[in-house]
């Protein structure tokens, strides 16, 4: 036994001190775009060519770029001949509109609020949530999974996820919601009880991602339910997520 406590002591204290530092972003992490508001090329696609959703064009306002169809690939940034388009460390990604995803000619440093006058009075000490896997990779999964563990401990926040609909203030999508999921995903969001919100993670969740189009999916978790967060990413990172649930509530 006084071996576990001494190990137990010599492990320290291991949960990070996100929010009140910035996060430690792996090497190859991409955030929020930079977007130049120089005209782009008459007749230059190049962006649009390698995209893989439909995600950016060019215009005479320069690139715009949709974050809620965005995965992240870098893919437009390599191909862009003007070097219109950069991504930067802002892990800061959520918007409470998703007109509000669609960006032109917007820095890096333009972060929209994403705060709920609504779900800060009701949950910013207690936000409980009920995970909604509608059909995704599982990669959101696992990352919004990981805000359970020691590095992260979002339960220091009030923040968990539960095991009942009854028992949740949201629900958080993840995936395209299949024709197969949406049913359930109804009858879950009936379950909740009011006030309750929804939070469409990833970039299938918000309009279908890579499956969007496909007969078998519904494009988002909008076809199905009212989404009052929406969280960018392929799939968001767990710094992503938490913020953007921390500033909903008044805790950001
Ligand atoms: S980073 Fe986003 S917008 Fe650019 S090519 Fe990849 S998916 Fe498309
Ligand atoms: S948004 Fe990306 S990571 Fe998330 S479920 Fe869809 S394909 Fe997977």
């Amino acid at each position: 036994m006084l071996r576990e406590l001494l190990a137990r002591v010599g492990q320290g204290y291991r949960t990070g001190d996100f929010p009140e530092r910035d996060p430690a972003l792996p090497d190859r992490f991409r955030g929020r775009p930079e977007l130049s508001q120089s005209p782009c090329a008459e007749s230059c696609d190049a962006c649009a060519r390698v995209c893989p959703t439909a995600a950016v064009k060019g215009s005479p306002e320069g690139p715009v770029l949709d974050l809620g169809k965005c995965l992240f690939c870098g893919d437009c940034a390599k191909a862009c001949p003007s070097s219109s388009i950069a991504f930067s460390r802002q892990h800061r990604l959520a918007s409470l509109e998703r007109d509000a995803l669609v960006l032109r000619g917007k820095a890096a440093t333009d972060v929209p609020s994403v705060l709920r006058p609504a779900a800060a009075a009701l949950c910013s000490r207690s936000f409980r949530l009920r995970q909604v896997s509608a059909a995704g990779c599982n990669a959101c999964e696992a990352d919004a999974n990981v805000l359970g563990t020691l590095a992260f401990d979002m339960g220091r926040f009030g923040i968990e996820f539960v095991a009942s609909p009854r028992h949740a203030d949201a629900l958080v999508v993840t995936g395209p919601v299949s024709k197969n999921m949406a049913l359930a995903l109804r009858k879950t969001y009936d379950a909740t009880p009011d006030p309750k919100f929804v939070i469409a993670c990833g970039a299938c969740a918000i309009g279908g991602g890579p499956y969007a189009g496909h007969d078998e999916v519904e494009g988002g978790a909008a076809a199905v339910v009212p989404v009052d967060l929406w969280v960018p990413g392929c799939p968001p990172s767990p710094f992503t997520l938490l913020d953007a649930m921390l500033r909903f509530i008044g805790r950001g």
